[in-house]
């Protein structure tokens, strides 16, 4: 549905404030035009001002992750993306402060990357089911059991989780980083689903744990094939959806995945199973595709807002540390998958984020 597209002038009397063309560069409101409302413009402008401007007096930058909702995602991040995209970039770049837009482990992993820098995440309580699925003595254990069996975690866990581990992974990468590491047998946690997906593509032997994200996991094989039936809509889904799940849509991957498989094949209707504000992101880039609409919300990436993004700014708080009995650790698993993708014998997990010629689903 097209939205009412407010002129800046009509933006500024409304606010009573300068012209928003002065404040504002032109180019953030281009982007916001198609995923906002006129309402919603007219209240989330003072906020994005106000955050440009705390910006460059803290010398600061803002990472937001695909699941951050447009007026955060396209209106104040410097740098948007995936877990892997958010990771690389934290280690990059000269700015004082890191705004991690996302929940706890992301921010985790930005400061370990980034030990130097103050970083910021804009609510302490935007945790992760799946992150919260496992603990350090977890590992341990899975370890005492099956002994010389290197284990890998997802990106989506505590720092405490990651220095157990021998090497960090996401849900683009996981299938390269289990094969990179030479062994017959990977363990991989926390989540089973994810497991399951890698298991499928590699021949390397999976030992799982019972991890779910509490978003992805309620998707339901059923209403991927009503939804198809009734639309011929083109079904992607995230490898953190149940196993039958993933084999009822056409493709499968990781959001980076997601986006440059919708750029290969422009369908002309689209079904993203994940988080909500993902196919609003992304409809954004591609407003010829007709984004279905039953999706999750996660309740902690939503925790972020533009309020809390500010407020952070000008109190530079709250910040998230790392203690440091576990930093070295868990710095060195992060580390470890950046090295093992970065070689060129490792295959992506996840074809169509290195172009169009990927199979559908798995
Ligand atoms: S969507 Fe799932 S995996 Fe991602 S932060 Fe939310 S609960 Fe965690």
């Amino acid at each position: 549905m097209a939205v009412p597209t407010p002129s800046f002038s009509h933006v500024s009397a409304a606010s009573g404030r300068a012209p928003a063309r002065r404040d504002i560069a032109e180019s953030t409101y281009e982007r916001l035009r198609g995923a906002l409302s006129e309402p919603e413009w007219l209240l989330f402008e003072p906020l994005i001002r106000d955050i440009e401007r705390l910006k460059a007096e803290r010398r600061a930058i803002i990472l937001a992750h695909n699941y951050q909702t447009p007026e955060i995602f396209h209106g104040v991040a410097d740098l948007r993306g995936d877990s892997l995209a958010l990771a690389r970039e934290a280690a990059e770049g000269d700015a004082d402060v890191i705004v991690m837009c996302g929940v706890r482990f992301m921010a985790e992993t930005a400061k370990l990357l980034n030990p130097g820098r103050t970083v910021l995440l804009p609510d302490t309580q935007a945790g992760c089911s799946l992150a919260e699925a496992i603990q350090p003595q977890d590992v341990r254990e899975l370890r005492r059991r099956h002994p010389g069996v290197p284990v890998v975690c997802y990106v989506n866990t505590s720092a405490a989780v990651k220095a157990e581990c021998d090497a960090c992974c996401t849900s683009a990468n996981a299938v390269a980083v289990v094969e990179a590491l030479g062994s017959e047998r990977v363990i991989l946690v926390p989540d089973e689903y994810l497991a399951r997906y890698v298991a499928a593509q590699t021949r390397v032997e999976i030992i799982s744990w019972h991890g779910h994200c509490e978003v992805h996991e309620r998707f339901r094989a059923a209403d991927v094939a009503e939804f198809r039936t009734l639309t011929g809509a083109y079904v992607l889904a995230h490898p953190e959806c149940p196993r039958e799940v993933q084999q009822a849509a056409d493709y499968v991957g990781s959001t980076a995945g997601m986006i440059s498989r919708l750029a290969a094949r422009r369908p002309a209707s689209a079904l993203l199973l994940t988080e909500c504000s993902m196919a609003d992101n992304v409809a954004v880039l591609y407003p010829e595709i007709h984004f279905l609409r039953p999706c999750n919300l996660c309740p902690h990436m939503k925790r972020i807002t533009l309020t809390n993004i500010r407020d952070c700014l000008e109190r530079l708080e709250p910040r998230v540390e790392v203690a440091e009995e576990v930093a070295a650790g868990a710095r060195r698993a992060v580390l470890r998958m950046m090295e093992l993708t970065a070689s060129p014998r490792v295959r992506s997990a996840d074809p169509a984020a290195s172009g169009p010629a990927g199979p559908p689903g798995v």
